[in-house]
C-alpha cells in the first residue's frame, strides 16, 4: 500500500485550480482598476489644458491691460476697451492692494471665499464666481467635476423642439470662475471670469472612448474567465476520474484514503470513535468461475450500491481490490465496549443484508474491524495523533483482523487486536527464513518413541521436526507448520524428513542397532502432489532404506480434499512396501468412510481423547469402539497423548498395539533417543 503510484496520483490531486482564480480575480481587478484610472487622468488632462489655455488668455489680457494704461488710459478706459476683446460671459474685476474693487464689468463678480490654486506650467490661482451656486463639496475643490450629474445631464433628453446638432454641442456642464493674473502694475489685482463648459457630444466622445477602452480590456478578462472555468471543469472531471473505481462505477481505493484521512484528521481532537471496516466476499473467485468474470463485478457493483445507501452521514466506503471493500463508519457509544457492540451490531446487520444480495447464489462475508480510538489526555479531552492517521496502516489492521476469520463458516467479524499484529510479524519472519533454514539443517529430527503396553518396550518413533532457529531457539512445530502448509513449503520440509529419517535408519543399520520403524508426518498439501509415492521411494531409496521401516501418518482432514488421489498415492505407497497410517483420528471430521476405501496399516488415536481432567465415560466408549474397530479391519491401533498411568492401563486392557505420550517420553534429539533404545533391552 502507499505505492509510487498513488504518491504521483495524490500529487496530481493536491494540484490547486486556485492560481487561476486568482489570476483571474487579479487581473479583473487590475483592469478595472486601469479602466476607471485611465478615465479620471483622461478628464482631469482635458480640464486643466482647458483651464491652463484660458490661463494664457487672462495673462494676454492683463499685459494688454498693463499697455493701454501705460499709454495713459484710466483704469475704466482700459477696462472697457479690453472688454471689446473679451469673449462673451466673460468678465474683468480689477480691484486696489487691498480687494476693493475699482472696476467690475459683465454680471457677476469673484467670490473671495472661494479661493483654490491648481498647479500648472505655474501655481494659478483660481476664485469662485459670485452668479454660481456652489455646494460644499464644490467649496473643497472648485475643479471636482460631478461627473454622475454631467452624465445624468448629457443624456437627458430636453422637452424642447432641437436638432441633432444642437442637442450635442447643449452645454451640460458650465462652470465659471476666476483666473487671478500678474499685473506690471502691482497696485492693481486683474481677474478675468472663465467659463468652464463640457458639452454633450464632450460626453459622448468620453464615454464611447471608455467603452472602446473597457472592451479591449474585457478580451483578455473574458478569455481568462473562459480558461478558468475550463480549468475549474476539467479539474473536477479529472478528480472525479482519479476517484473513481472502473469496477464498480463508485469510489476507488484513493479516494478512500484521502477522505478517510480528512474526516479522522478533523475528528482527531474530539469524541467521535471510528472504525475502518475491511469488507470481504469470500471465495469470489470461485464465484467469478462459476457464473463468469461479468457476475462477479455485478455483484461488486450491487455492493457498491448497497453500501451507498447503508453508509450514513460522515462515512464513507470505496473498493479496495478484488472483492474487498473498505468502509469508515462512525461508532456510537461512551466507552470501547460500547463502541465495539455498536460497530459490531452494524457489520452483522451488513453482512446480513449482504447475503441476501443475491437470491439465487449463496454468498458469504467476512469482515475485519479496526477501531480508531482516540486517547483520552490527563486533562479529559479526546485526542488523536497525527502520525496514527494513516489509513493504509488501520485498513491494514483490519484487514490482519479479517485474515483470523479466514474459511471459518461461524465467525465472520473478527476485531483487530495487537497479538494479530505479533502473528503476522512472525508469519513474515517464518516466510524469510524458512529457506536458509532448510538449507542450513536448522530443522532437526526429534524422535517421540512408542511402546508396547505389554512389555513397556519401545517399538517404533515417530520423527517430530523442531527448527533450531540461531535467533529464536528451539521453535515448535505448532509455531511454523501451518505457516508453511499455507504457502506449500511444507513439501519441502516432508521431504526433508523424509531424507533424514531414511538416512538415520541406514546410518542404524550400518552401527548395527536395532531397527525400529519410524513414522513420517505428511501434509495434506502433499497430496495433491503428481507421482508421490514415487517421489518417496525415490527419497528413501537415496540412502537404501528398508521401505516397510517407514510409516507415513496422513491427517484425517487430508482424506477430504481429493478422495480418489489420496486412496490412489496410499495404494501405490503399499504396493511400494510403505506402511501408511492415519494420523489424529477422531478430530474434526469422522472419515470412517476413508476407512473403508484404504488399505491403512495404522489409525492413531487422537490426544484429544485423552485430554481433560476425567476422560469421560462416553470418550471411554468410544475410544474402546476405535480399537474395536480398528482391529476388526486388521489395522494396528497407536494412542497418542498419553500421559497417565491409568490411562496406559485402560489401553493395555483393550488391546491398543502401541502408546505414544509423555508418560513414557517426549519427543526427543536423536542422540537421546539412541541412548534410550540401547537401555531399552
Ligand atoms: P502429530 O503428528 O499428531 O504429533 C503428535 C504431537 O503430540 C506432537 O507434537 C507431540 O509432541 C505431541 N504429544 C505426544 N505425546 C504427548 C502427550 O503425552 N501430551 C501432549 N500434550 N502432547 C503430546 P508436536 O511435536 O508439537 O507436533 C505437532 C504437530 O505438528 C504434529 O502432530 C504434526 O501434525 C505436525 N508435525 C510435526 N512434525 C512434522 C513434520 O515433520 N511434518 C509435518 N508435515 N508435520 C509435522
Ligand atoms: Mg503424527
Ligand atoms: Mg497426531
Amino acid at each position: 500500500m502507499g505505492s509510487t503510484r498513488e504518491k504521483k496520483m495524490e500529487q496530481f490531486r493536491k494540484k490547486k485550480i486556485w492560481p487561476s482564480i486568482v489570476i483571474f480575480i487579479g487581473v479583473t481587478v487590475l483592469c478595472t482598476c486601469m479602466v476607471a484610472m485611465f478615465v479620471m487622468f483622461f478628464t482631469t488632462y482635458v480640464v486643466t489644458t482647458k483651464v491652463e489655455q484660458m490661463y494664457q488668455k487672462s495673462v494676454l489680457a492683463g499685459e494688454n491691460f498693463d499697455h493701454l494704461i501705460e499709454k495713459g488710459m484710466t483704469i475704466g478706459q482700459a477696462a472697457e476697451a479690453l472688454g471689446d476683446f473679451m469673449p462673451e460671459r466673460s468678465g474683468i474685476y480689477i480691484t486696489d492692494e487691498n480687494q476693493n474693487e475699482i472696476i467690475s464689468t459683465g454680471t457677476s463678480k469673484p467670490d473671495f471665499d472661494m479661493v483654490g490654486s491648481i498647479y500648472l506650467s505655474e501655481n494659478i490661482i483660481v476664485i469662485g464666481d459670485s452668479g454660481q451656486d456652489y455646494s460644499q463639496e464644490d467649496k473643497d475643490s472648485l475643479f471636482m467635476i460631478p461627473m454622475e450629474k454631467v452624465f445624468a445631464e448629457a443624456f437627458e433628453r430636453s422637452g424642447e423642439d432641437v436638432t441633432e446638432d444642437e442637442w450635442l454641442r447643449e452645454a451640460v456642464l458650465d462652470q465659471k470662475f476666476w483666473l487671478q493674473t500678474p499685473l506690471q502694475h502691482q497696485q492693481y489685482q486683474f481677474y478675468v471670469k472663465h467659463t468652464l463648459q463640457i458639452q454633450r457630444q464632450d460626453v459622448i466622445y468620453m464615454c464611447a472612448f471608455g467603452m472602446i477602452a473597457v472592451l479591449m480590456l474585457l478580451i483578455p478578462i473574458v478569455f481568462l474567465f473562459v480558461n478558468t472555468i475550463r480549468a475549474i471543469i476539467m479539474q473536477q472531471k479529472i478528480t472525479k476520474l482519479l476517484y473513481l473505481d472502473m469496477v464498480t462505477g463508485g469510489w476507488n481505493w484513493l479516494y478512500f484514503q484521502t477522505f478517510a484521512g480528512r474526516i479522522l484528521s478533523r475528528h482527531r481532537n474530539n469524541k467521535k470513535v471510528y472504525a475502518v471496516v475491511e469488507l470481504h466476499v469470500e471465495r469470489y473467485h470461485n464465484y467469478c468461475a462459476c457464473y463468469g468474470v461479468k457476475a462477479g463485478e455485478e455483484l461488486l457493483e450491487s455492493m457498491n450500491g448497497f453500501l451507498r445507501a447503508r453508509t450514513m452521514k460522515g462515512e464513507i466506503y470505496s473498493r479496495y481490490e478484488g472483492a474487498d471493500f473498505a468502509l469508515l463508519l462512525c461508532c456510537k457509544g461512551q466507552n470501547e465496549e460500547e463502541y465495539r457492540k455498536d460497530c459490531q451490531k452494524r457489520v452483522c446487520s451488513l453482512l446480513a443484508e449482504l447475503t441476501g444480495l443475491r437470491t439465487e447464489q449463496k454468498l458469504h462475508f467476512h469482515a475485519g474491524i479496526y477501531i480508531v480510538s482516540p486517547r483520552v489526555a490527563e486533562n479529559g479531552r479526546h485526542y488523536m495523533d497525527r502520525k496514527s492517521i494513516d489509513i493504509s496502516q488501520l485498513y491494514n489492521c483490519a484487514n490482519t483482523a479479517r485474515m483470523e476469520t479466514r474459511c471459518q463458516e461461524e465467525k465472520r467479524i473478527s476485531f483487530f487486536d495487537e497479538r494479530m499484529l505479533d502473528k503476522q510479524l512472525w508469519n513474515r519472519k517464518v516466510e524469510e527464513n524458512m529457506e536458509t533454514a532448510l538449507r542450513e539443517e536448522e530443522f532437526q529430527v526429534y524422535l517421540q518413541p512408542k511402546y508396547s503396553p505389554t512389555d513397556e518396550k519401545i517399538v517404533g518413533a515417530e520423527a517430530l521436526v523442531r527448527w533450531n532457529s540461531p535467533t529464536e531457539g528451539i521453535i515448535m512445530p505448532s509455531r511454523f507448520i501451518p505457516i508453511l502448509e499455507e504457502n506449500g513449503f511444507i513439501t519441502q520440509l516432508d521431504d526433508y524428513m523424509i531424507s533424514h529419517v531414511a538416512k538415520l535408519l541406514a546410518e542404524w543399520k550400518i552401527q548395527g542397532r536395532k531397527m525400529i520403524p519410524v513414522s513420517i508426518n505428511i501434509s495434506r498439501a502433499h497430496f495433491a502432489q503428481e507421482g508421490l509415492a514415487e517421489h518417496i521411494c525415490q527419497l528413501v531409496d537415496a540412502y537404501g532404506s528398508r521401505h516397510e521401516l517407514i510409516e507415513l501418518e496422513v491427517t484425517e482432514s487430508a482424506f477430504f480434499d481429493d478422495k480418489d488421489i489420496l486412496v490412489e498415492t496410499v495404494k501405490q505407497l503399499k504396493a511400494y512396501g510403505f506402511h501408511v497410517s492415519m494420523d489424529d483420528f477422531g478430530t474434526g471430521y469422522s472419515s470412517l468412510n476413508s476407512l473403508k476405501d484404504m488399505p491403512l496399516d495404522v489409525l492413531k488415536l487422537d490426544t484429544e481423547f485423552f485430554r481433560g481432567e476425567n476422560s469421560s465415560e462416553r470418550g471411554e466408549i468410544i475410544v474402546r469402539e476405535a480399537i474395536r474397530l480398528a482391529k476388526g479391519l486388521n489395522m494396528r491401533i497407536v494412542a497418542e497423548g498419553i500421559e497417565k498411568k491409568e490411562q496406559v492401563e485402560f489401553l493395555t486392557e483393550l488391546g491398543c498395539d502401541m502408546i505414544q505420550g509423555f508418560y513414557f517420553a517426549k519427543p526427543m534429539p536423536v542422540s537421546e533417543f539412541e541412548e534410550k533404545m540401547e537401555k531399552d533391552v
